[in-house]
């Protein structure tokens, strides 16, 4: 089966100062060159933008966004990211370190009636300055916090993967449903200019049928929650490794039959107690197409490549923040770099403002764990598991 099909992308970009086309989902336009012009503005302080995005949404144009978790991603990238959104803004936070509170305020304009911490956060049920909750925690608390947030009526985006279980996964959708309110994961580089042609490339077959891809996603390091089993789910594979089965499945547009998976040597085994510190996986495809990946904790390495029966594609790095480089046998891709996260909420918040779907929903995140979930089996047990 394919995925995206209501969302197959047909050359979304052209060769420099493109238009990102957020209407292949349905609705409106954002003008990268002006997204990207904001970004790299450099004389306007966070400050100065929080004012600015102040005079907007007082304008009644913007969705308010509540973070939830103030850690390395909320504060290093989505709260920048909010800065430069046009129809969102970063109305309140969700913390439990009363000692970022001041920074966060005073940084970014929040009312004081705007901050809550996780005991009293279900009373953001009766602040309407939060339209979105934004749940960026650690793995598995995703789950009862994306609930917790659908019961109190606000739309929900939740960092990837979307939870430790399908069984947490199944919860979060019905609880948004049952609620009204949509759902989307954090997957932000089906909002990217270079992933996006290799998801033209694969699923228009440009260069003929894939019969192999490779897809390679590790760090050199890795600490904290991410190497406790209860509170990330797993180890690499959970973290940087999703990024390789969401690749797999959005290049070839097809979900895997079967995988089969091996957990690499331990070099450092009493840091890696409860976690894998590295992992080789293979995924097989309808057709004979395979797809090996790897992913570590102690090992950087960032690649996407097909091989197709006509040419390749390759992405090299392909999932960072910025700074990827893509090629085709016939030579280089060339877009420029955009803001992902800015681009991946402002296409919830318009898809929320004019009630259509969301190209990143619930559903593609519980796919993602069900393939994890298999992969972690077949690595437990050295059998080969079929996706059912
Ligand atoms: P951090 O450890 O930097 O931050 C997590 C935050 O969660 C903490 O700062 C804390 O915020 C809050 N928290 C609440 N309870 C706990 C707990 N028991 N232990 C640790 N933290 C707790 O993690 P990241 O920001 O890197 O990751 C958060 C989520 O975002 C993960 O699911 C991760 O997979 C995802 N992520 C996604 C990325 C992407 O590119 N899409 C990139 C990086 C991360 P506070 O002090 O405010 O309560």
């Amino acid at each position: 089966m394919r995925i995206n099909e209501k969302h197959t992308i047909k050359n979304p970009f052209s060769r420099r100062k493109f238009i990102f086309q957020v209407s292949r989902w349905g609705v409106g336009s954002i003008v990268l060159s002006t997204m990207t012009s904001l970004v790299s503005c450099g004389g306007t302080t966070s400050t100065e933008k929080a004012d600015e995005n102040k005079m907007k949404q007082k304008e009644g144009k913007k969705l308010g966004v509540a973070l939830v978790g103030l850690g390395g991603y909320s504060g290093g990238q989505l709260a920048p990211a909010l800065q430069e959104t046009e129809h969102c803004y970063l109305a309140g936070i969700v913390t439990g370190s009363p000692d970022k509170i001041d920074e966060w305020k005073n940084k970014y304009k929040i009312p004081e009636g705007n901050i809550y911490d996780y005991e009293n956060f279900d009373t953001i049920k009766d602040n309407p300055a939060i339209d979105i909750v934004y749940v960026v925690l650690p793995n598995s608390m995703h789950a009862e916090y994306t609930i917790r947030a659908a019961k109190a009526g606000k739309h929900v985006i939740c960092e990837k993967p979307m939870a430790v279980t399908v069984e947490d996964c199944d919860r979060m959708i019905s609880a948004c449903k049952d609620a009204g309110k949509m759902l989307s994961i954090g997957y932000r580089l089906h909002f990217e200019p270079y992933n996006r042609e290799m998801m033209r490339l694969g699923q228009e077959k440009v260069y003929g049928e894939i019969k192999k891809m490779v897809g390679e996603n590790g760090m050199g390091s890795a600490g904290g929650w991410r190497l406790d089993k209860e509170l990330a789910g797993g180890g690499p594979l959970m973290d940087v490794g999703i990024y390789c089965i969401q690749a797999m499945r959005y290049v070839t547009g097809m979900e895997p039959i079967a995988v089969s998976a091996k957990e690499g040597k331990k070099t450092q085994p009493d840091k890696y107690k409860e976690v894998e510190e590295s992992l080789i996986w293979q995924m097989e495809f309808p057709g004979n197409l395979i797809a090996e990946c790897k992913t570590s904790y102690s090992e950087g390495m960032n690649l996407l490549r097909a091989e197709a029966v006509n040419g390749w594609f390759e992405l090299s790095p392909a999932y960072g923040y910025g700074g990827i480089q893509g090629e085709t046998s016939e030579g280089k891709m060339d877009f420029e770099d955009v803001n992902q996260q800015a681009l991946q909420m402002d296409d919830f918040a318009i898809a929320v403002k004019e009630e259509r779907d969301t190209p990143v929903p619930g559903e593609m995140g519980k796919q993602d764990v069900k393939i994890l979930q298999a992969i972690y089996r077949a690595m437990q047990t050295g059998e080969r598991i079929e996706i059912t």
